[in-house]
């Protein structure tokens, strides 16, 4: 027998070893406020659909109008015969809520990454990659040939110095960043970037699979939320977060728009977004201008959130185990909200007590992050119920350390 495949179980031992295996959580209801796993009821405090729109009656309607009349599949690829008029009013509805020329939706979040950072630079050219950007960026990036620097986390001055030392060697240039950054919670400082992109003729592109739905007045992201929405800009979101679907999008100048409809391959050579995909989304991003009551519901529920945290941590009950488990909570400008703890082990014995006393929060470890941390994501279907239980739990865990 070929020993060729033997280095994947050595493989998985050390992954066991560090305590960085990782297997799926099966939950057997929608992803709401509330989830029901192995037959229990939990408070989850794990989904991405940070409106609560993914069960909503009105998107599961329309979903259901789209399939019967268009059926389950595209069918093609999008330039051959995948293309129906939903995927184009999709992408009107997507420029429309981020006020750019026009947008271009692509199958998955990841491939609008992969397919727009390959289309945009090569390797005469240059790209500066925050440290804790998405895998899709980092990925995309490697796949593009480019020579990568990655600058310090939001540190605009190692960025700076870093465009200052390389830029003139290269072709084009592209900045990389989050929006929100996912598993922290911070939003990038557009406007320095954008100086940047000026200052050193660099494009700037933003992921903001975490912002589009939450941040900005009628949650169309950071542009809107920085008032950047007349700079050149490319702004990469997804449709599977509040958006309650699946699929990404480009939005951005006509011609940029245009440009990828050409040269991104993840976009050209895959098979067009389903029309049931198409169809939640195009659906979401109407309720979410319909209804902006959930966005000031969320923004409240975050709020309430940290207030209860900081409160907590900072009270004297509590205060030795708060310090012998270096327990922090990181900054956020987003529904994502971090506890940093001191180590993998810390983090995994308090998520399992969590989950024993009905809570469903996520701990993050290394590799995805470089220190541990509880990562706790809001919806603007939580109730204030929900957060007071998930304090006391946190309390009562403290108290048990
Ligand atoms: C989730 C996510 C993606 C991938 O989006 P999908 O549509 O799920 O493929 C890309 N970037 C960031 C920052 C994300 O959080």
């Amino acid at each position: 027998m070929s020993d060729a495949y033997r280095w994947i179980g050595k493989s998985l031992q050390t992954i066991h070893r560090a305590n960085w295996y990782r297997s799926v959580q099966s939950i057997d209801s929608y992803g709401g406020p509330t989830v029901t796993i192995n037959g229990r009821s939990l408070i989850n405090l794990a989904s991405n659909d940070y409106l609560g729109l993914a069960a909503d009656p009105r998107l599961v309607t329309q979903v259901k109008t789209a399939v019967e009349r268009y059926g389950t599949g595209s069918t093609g690829s999008l330039l051959l015969s995948g293309h129906r008029p939903l995927h184009r009013e999709l992408e009107q509805a997507i420029a429309q809520l981020k006020g750019t020329e026009d947008a271009i939706v692509f199958s998955s979040g990841y491939l609008a990454n992969l397919g727009t950072i390959t289309a945009l630079v090569n390797s005469r050219d240059l790209i500066l990659s925050d440290e804790y950007n998405h895998s899709s960026l980092r990925n995309g990036a490697a796949l593009s040939g480019a020579k990568t620097i990655t600058y310090a986390h939001g540190d605009l001055r190692d960025l700076s110095a870093k465009l200052a030392a390389a830029r003139a060697a290269y072709r084009r240039c592209l900045i990389l960043t989050d929006g929100v950054f996912g598993m922290d919670g911070d939003v990038c400082d557009l406007p320095q970037l954008l100086g940047l992109g000026d200052r050193f003729e660099a494009m700037v592109m933003i992921d903001e699979a975490h912002s589009v739905g939450v941040l900005g007045r009628t949650g169309a992201g950071c542009a809107e939320f920085f008032g950047c929405q007349d700079r050149p800009l490319v702004q990469m979101g997804t449709l599977s977060k509040a958006l309650a679907s699946l699929g990404g999008y480009v939005a951005g100048s006509a011609e940029l728009v245009d440009f990828l409809r050409n040269r991104a391959a993840s976009w050209i050579y895959t098979t067009g977004l389903s029309l049931a995909d198409s169809a939640a989304a195009l659906g979401a991003i109407s309720l979410l201008i319909q209804e902006p009551e959930r966005l000031s519901q969320l923004r409240q529920n975050v709020q309430y959130l940290i207030e209860r945290i900081d409160h907590l941590l900072s009270s004297k009950a509590t205060l030795l185990q708060t310090k012998s488990l270096n327990l922090r909570r990181l900054p956020s400008d987003s529904a994502i909200v971090c506890l940093q703890v001191k180590d993998a082990t810390t983090v995994l014995s308090l998520a399992k007590h969590l989950r024993e006393q009905g809570i469903f929060a996520a701990a993050v470890r290394p590799p995805t992050v470089p220190v541990s941390r509880l990562r706790l994501s809001l919806m603007a279907t939580h109730t204030s119920a929900h957060i007071d239980q998930f304090i006391y739990t946190l309390s009562s865990y403290l108290k048990s350390v």
